[in-house]
């Protein structure tokens, strides 16, 4: 028993310290280790496999809207990336250059992709020549490096894997609707496969991509009351298409340019999975996104018949992802081992059990302990499994709604961003001054302005001038 306790107490709770807790839980749940480059991580199985999960989820669709996937090359020269100048200047501070190749010197500088817009630039004004060119739908899986100086597992390091979508059209409409679809994939996959409830808006002018004309973006809450940026879709207008000579002859013969979109999610939505879901006894995945659904765990293995019949319980429940971990560990290690994974449910059988034809199943959220029949297992895995990840997601909405909350004057949204961790609503005037005050004075930033918006009062919340729109503001990370 002391050994089970030690994994336990291994982890800092929550409330202690929530981002000592989640250094833990990273470490802990064998999801990452450290590596000897600086601020690089390496996804264990354990990690890699929800990321495969997301990949194939997204993936699937991604297709679904017509995209087709696509590789570029991990370098960008120089030349190609001053093209467009709000996108240099905005990636510039943190890109990473090869300068050698072997022993000599480069001609051109090459950067390793922070993102690939002037790599589809500049495919596309090879290839897009006439209407009948378009739309292209493109996605790349790959991994981008952005040179941090501070770095934490999955939210924030130097090398990252991703998707980037790039879509090319005839018309600012087509490319508006292109932009706003892709944010909905990337919330309608977020609420149904990972649990995680979110905001969709559009970015201020500030916190927009560098060199879009406008950006979407998927807010979460954090259990600790922070937000998590957590997908974005860019709409760039013809910004791009007149940097890089992206043009196409119309119906009537006339030369015009292009219009074009971005969006990626990261591996950065796992951080996100971990710190919704998460509690002091490690990771609760949701049922959808879980490497493994269901661990089978033996009980008195060594009496007769025992792992024979896990054996058997695991292939009766092939149809979804099952182990069974028959390894000499105490039951109370191995319980302790699935609980910090985030298994979503243990199936404990012993000879009891067995005795009796039922198993006790035990829901990773919740602890609950359900004693089923052999004979309706299959159905009733299926069905809890179900139930779970429903509760899950109203749960995190339900924490997020009541952490967040509404201020109409700055002695209220000063109070409440520093008292109450979470969300706060409040009007804007659409200035910039106001959106770096507030940043200034109360570390707070402008989440987005929502799709969905409320009148809350009639004037900015920070300067008292007319109120343009309701924006959510939050600490975030
Ligand atoms: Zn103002």
């Amino acid at each position: 028993m002391a050994k089970d306790k030690k994994l336990v107490e291994a982890i800092t709770s929550m409330e202690e310290d929530f981002a000592q807790w989640y250094t833990d839980v990273v470490k802990k749940a064998e999801l990452i280790d450290y590596s000897s480059v600086r601020g690089c991580m390496i996804l264990r199985p354990n990690g890699y496999a929800i990321w495969e999960n997301i990949q194939k989820e997204l993936d699937r669709r991604f297709k679904e809207t017509g995209v087709e996937n696509v590789y570029m090359p991990m370098f960008i020269p120089e030349s190609l990336l001053q093209k467009e100048k709000d996108h240099v200047e905005g990636f510039a501070p943190e890109v990473a250059w090869v300068t050698h190749g072997g022993l000599e010197p480069l001609q051109e500088r090459l950067c390793v992709r922070p993102t690939s817009e002037t790599l589809f630039c500049d495919l596309y004004s090879n290839i897009v020549q006439s209407y009948r060119d378009l739309p292209k739908l493109y996605n790349q899986w790959c991994s981008v490096v952005r040179w941090e100086k501070t770095t934490r597992p999955f939210l924030r390091s130097m090398e990252f894997l991703w998707q980037e979508g790039h879509t090319v059209h005839a018309t600012a409409d087509e490319a508006e609707e292109r932009t706003i679809q892709m944010l909905n994939v990337y919330a309608d996959f977020c609420e149904q496969v990972l649990a995680i409830p979110m905001i969709k808006g559009r970015k201020t002018d500030k916190e927009k991509f560098a060199g879009a004309h406008s950006t979407y973006t998927i807010e979460a809450l954090m259990h600790d009351g922070k937000a998590l940026q957590s997908g974005t879709s860019h709409n760039f207008g013809d910004g791009f298409a007149q940097a890089f000579g992206i043009q196409y002859t119309d119906k009537e013969n006339k030369l015009q340019y292009a219009h074009q979109t971005s969006w990626g999610m990261s591996t950065r939505i796992i951080g996100a999975v971990i710190m919704v879901h998460g509690d002091d006894s490690g990771l609760v995945l949701p049922p959808r996104i879980a490497p493994t659904q269901v661990m089978i765990i033996p009980i008195a293995q060594h009496k007769e018949g025992v792992l024979e019949k896990a054996a058997e319980l695991s292939s009766k429940l092939g149809a979804y992802r099952v182990k069974v971990d028959d390894s000499d560990k105490s039951p109370g290690w191995k319980f302790s081992e699935q609980e910090m994974r985030g298994i979503p449910l243990r199936i404990e059988i012993g000879p009891k059990d067995i005795e009796a034809n039922q198993a006790v199943i035990v829901r990773r959220d919740t602890r609950e302990k359900i004693i089923v029949s052999l004979d309706e297992i299959q159905v009733r895995v299926g069905e809890i499994l179900e139930t779970m990840q429903l509760e899950m997601l109203e749960r995190a909405r339900k924490h997020r709604d009541e952490h967040t909350s509404a201020a109409t004057n700055f002695t209220a949204f000063a109070d409440k961003i520093t008292s109450e961790p979470g969300f706060v609503k409040a009007m804007w005037c659409g200035d910039r001054a106001c959106e770096d005050e507030i940043k200034e004075k109360t570390g707070a930033t402008s989440r987005c302005m929502p799709f969905e918006q409320e009148h809350i009062a009639d004037t900015c919340v920070c300067c008292g001038k007319p109120a343009k729109s309701m924006v959510y503001w939050g600490k975030a990370y």
